[in-house]
């Protein structure tokens, strides 16, 4: 990563009274790969569509390789685009979709457009297939001629809005390694957009988690996975246990935590700062690999009682669903490792360790402890 690349300052659209994006300021490197996540509405394709300059900002500005580009019409940004839908040109070979853009560009030499198209076609790996028409090709392929066509021109800025999704699982994971790939090895500087949070941490340097318009966290996947600054972020990314409880003292380092009125739980994190304050109503929050479960007796002090749901054999883990017996409305789900037998079965009663560094707590929307 050379220096920031592209800087989104204080971005903003609205439609009407509709605040599709408030105040998003992002810094990205170059050859980074960033991917915007967030559910449905939340600002995404707006904030994309800003950059490529689909839509004008409402306030903010956008700075790419040092240009202020916020009033700059889309074909004078230099960026290359890829959607959900491939957009190729039905009635062109795959050949003179690929050399469409670099007509557009300007360039007329004939020669030099057949290499480029021979190139694109080759990283690709579709070098058998510039006759073809797109419909003669598979939604994967015809991505892929999407793609070869997007970085045709080597733009420095690559954005892609759902480039996967409409493909199957299986195809969408093999080209998942694909774009990484071609990205990797032109050292483009990529804005993703995605609702599939697991495709964005397969692929992303960095990732923005995004909700009503709002940037929520910005961070690598794995500062969101084990730092999440918010309940928002920690439910989105991977998969989180919550259980509501009460604050009823907060000092030196511990949180006693009230989870009913006969169960109390001292937290001790280090960092812990002054709120969540006594009498808050809090949020704890684990994620499933990190709760320990052992046969009831056996788990020493400090630990849950709870009893098993179900427990089922999933390929690479045993997921296990417990219910707490202090707390009979919370459902906790655990993986423990695939090894061995079936661990443990419906009915068993067992003892929960919640591995203290590895608990969260969040009042209201911010965190307090990891
Ligand atoms: P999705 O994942 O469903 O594509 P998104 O995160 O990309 O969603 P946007 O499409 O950016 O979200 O929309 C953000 C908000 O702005 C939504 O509330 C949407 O209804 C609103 N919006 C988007 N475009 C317009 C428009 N042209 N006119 C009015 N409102 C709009």
């Amino acid at each position: 990563m050379i220096g920031q690349y592209l800087s989104l300052i204080g971005l903003e659209k609205h439609f009407g009274s509709v605040r599709a994006v408030t105040t998003l300021s992002l810094e990205i490197g170059a050859g980074e790969f960033v991917s915007l996540v967030g559910p449905s509405g939340s600002g995404k394709t707006t904030a994309l569509n800003m950059i490529a300059g689909f839509e004008e900002p409402s306030a903010g500005k956008i700075v790419i390789g040092g240009r202020d580009l916020t009033h700059v019409t889309p074909n004078r940004r230099g960026i290359g685009m890829v959607f959900q839908k491939y957009a190729l040109f039905p009635h062109m070979t795959v050949q003179q979709n690929i050399a469409f853009p670099l007509r557009m560009r300007g360039q007329s030499n004939k020669t030099r457009i057949a290499t480029r198209v021979d190139e694109m076609l080759e990283l690709v790996q579709l070098s058998s297939y510039g006759e073809r028409y797109p419909q003669q090709l598979s939604g994967g392929q015809q991505q892929r001629v999407a793609l070869a066509r997007a970085l045709a021109f080597e733009p420095p800025v690559l954005l892609m809005d759902e480039p996967l999704g409409a493909l199957d699982k299986k195809l969408r994971e093999a080209m998942q390694f694909e774009i990484k790939r071609l990205q990797e090895r032109l050292g483009a500087t990529v804005v993703y957009v995605t609702h599939d949070q697991d495709e964005a941490l397969t692929m992303s340097d960095r990732v923005a988690v995004m909700a009503g318009g709002e940037l929520k966290q910005f961070g690598t996947p794995t500062e969101l996975y084990r730092h999440p600054n918010s309940a928002f972020v920690a439910d989105f990314i991977g998969r989180m246990n919550f259980i509501e409880g009460n604050c009823i003292e907060n000092a030196g380092g511990t949180a006693m935590v009230r989870l009913s009125d006969d169960t109390v739980l001292s937290i001790r994190a280090q960092g812990l700062p002054a709120r969540p304050s006594a009498g808050q109503s809090i949020k704890l929050a684990i994620r499933p690999e990190r709760v320990r479960v052992a046969r009831r007796g056996e788990g020493g002090s400090g630990c849950l009682a709870a009893v098993v749901q179900t427990c089922v054999f999933v390929g690479s883990v045993h997921i296990l669903v417990v219910r707490l017996e202090c707390r009979p409305d919370v459902l906790l789900q655990i993986q423990l490792p695939a090894e061995g037998g079936q661990p443990f079965r419906e009915r068993d009663t067992v003892d929960l360790l919640l591995d203290d560094g590895a608990i969260h707590l969040f009042a209201d929307t911010e965190r307090h402890a990891a």
